[in-house]
């Protein structure tokens, strides 16, 4: 297997589209990296520019030690060379042909023998589950065995570096979480170094090693989930990472505390005007704090309740000041309740 080093990759579609701009990452030999961002931040663009499907218009990309593509140097591996497995969006099956062919033909691209495509085509269905599927056409398949036949003829190839566009995008629900520990599964089994893009939160929470945000474009942050999660290095990675949506509110900093409006919170902030996220987890409806360095809070009135999955979620206000708050005790609509808050969970930001 190999490492994957991004510097300074643009893309400047003409006349001015600027789909990447100075994106540079190391994706580790056997790491899972997943790039996060919403539609339009160049996530297609960027692992295209990866399996080389686009010209980058700055920068470059090495496997190894090995430039890809350099654009500098006048560097340029087509992809057939290049040893990476892709598996687009819409996951592109050529429908005229059995689940056996369509695995088969990167391996009759490469003019293998027949008896070893034969066998490859064997092993890598066998270990997707797939093999008595091998006689039948695409359309006489469930979307989750479509995936698989894709994955398949990504995989087939044994490539270096494993590319995923949007997999799960074309499945339910249902399908997606098993369809992801399918994935995640897999390439732990395999080892094999991985970039995932979606525009699905939960698809990089439930994959990544590590997280890739972009917008626009450009990297917002790289860190491990947890990283992303806690410590969001602006705005837009606060919103657009986390479940459920963090509560941002504008509030001034005060020195030894937070004027929210209708509510101070006693964190410490330099003087002027701020963006304060807090997570709907760290602030809370309970009869008694969950552990002994969460701070009480006036009381509030409960606006409203809402569910979010199974977890019941309270808009609590304090005059105009209103957060959205995770409801351990009783919290009925209309009702004064008691609310805590984890000091540490409070995020300020100077942006947006
Ligand atoms: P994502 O996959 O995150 O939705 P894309 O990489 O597809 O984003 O697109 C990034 C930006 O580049 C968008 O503004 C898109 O319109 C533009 N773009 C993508 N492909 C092309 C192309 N072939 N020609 C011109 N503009 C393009
Ligand atoms: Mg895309």
């Amino acid at each position: 297997m190999v490492s994957v080093l991004v510097e300074r990759l643009e893309k400047v579609f003409p006349p001015n589209t600027y789909a990447l701009r100075d994106v540079s990452v190391e994706i580790r030999d056997g790491e899972f990296l997943v790039v996060l961002g919403p539609s339009g931040s160049g996530k297609t663009t960027f692992i295209r520019c990866i399996a080389g499907l686009e010209t980058p218009t700055k920068g470059r990309i090495l496997f190894g030690d090995e430039p890809v593509v350099d654009v500098e140097k006048g560097v340029f591996v087509p992809p057939a060379k290049r040893n990476v497995g892709m598996v687009f969006q819409n996951w592109a099956l050529y429908p005229h042909m059995k689940v056996f062919d369509n695995i088969a033909f990167p391996l009759k691209i490469k003019k293998l023998p027949r008896h070893e495509i034969q066998r490859r085509v064997k092993e890598v269905a066998e270990a997707l589950e797939i093999a008595h599927l091998l006689d039948r056409y695409p359309r006489q398949l469930s979307g989750g065995q479509q995936q698989r036949v894709a994955i398949a003829r990504a995989l087939v190839k044994e490539p270096q570096v494993l590319l995923m566009d949007e997999p799960f995008s074309n499945l339910d629900a249902r399908l997606r979480i098993s369809a992801r520990e399918f994935v995640k599964g897999l390439q732990r089994k395999l080892k094999i170094t991985t970039i995932l893009v979606t525009h699905d939160q939960h698809d990089a929470y439930a994959l990544a090693d590590r997280l890739m945000v972009i917008n626009n474009g450009e990297v917002q942050q790289i860190g491990t989930t947890d990283e992303v999660l806690n410590n969001p290095a602006n705005l837009f990675v606060a919103q657009f990472f986390g479940d459920p949506p963090i509560n941002v509110v504008e509030g001034e900093g005060r020195g030894e505390y937070v004027d929210l409006g209708d509510l101070k919170i006693p964190v410490k902030a330099p003087e002027g005007k701020l963006q304060v996220g807090i997570r709907p987890t760290d602030v809370y409806v309970a009869e008694a704090p969950l552990s002994p360095n969460d701070v009480a809070l006036p009381p509030a009135r409960v606006k409203l309740v809402e569910y979010l999955g199974f977890t019941p979620i309270a808009v609590v206000t304090w005059g105009k000041t209103e957060l959205r708050a995770v409801a351990y005790g009783k919290a009925a609509e209309g009702g004064t309740v008691k609310v805590f808050l984890k000091p540490e969970g409070v995020k300020l930001f100077r942006d947006g």
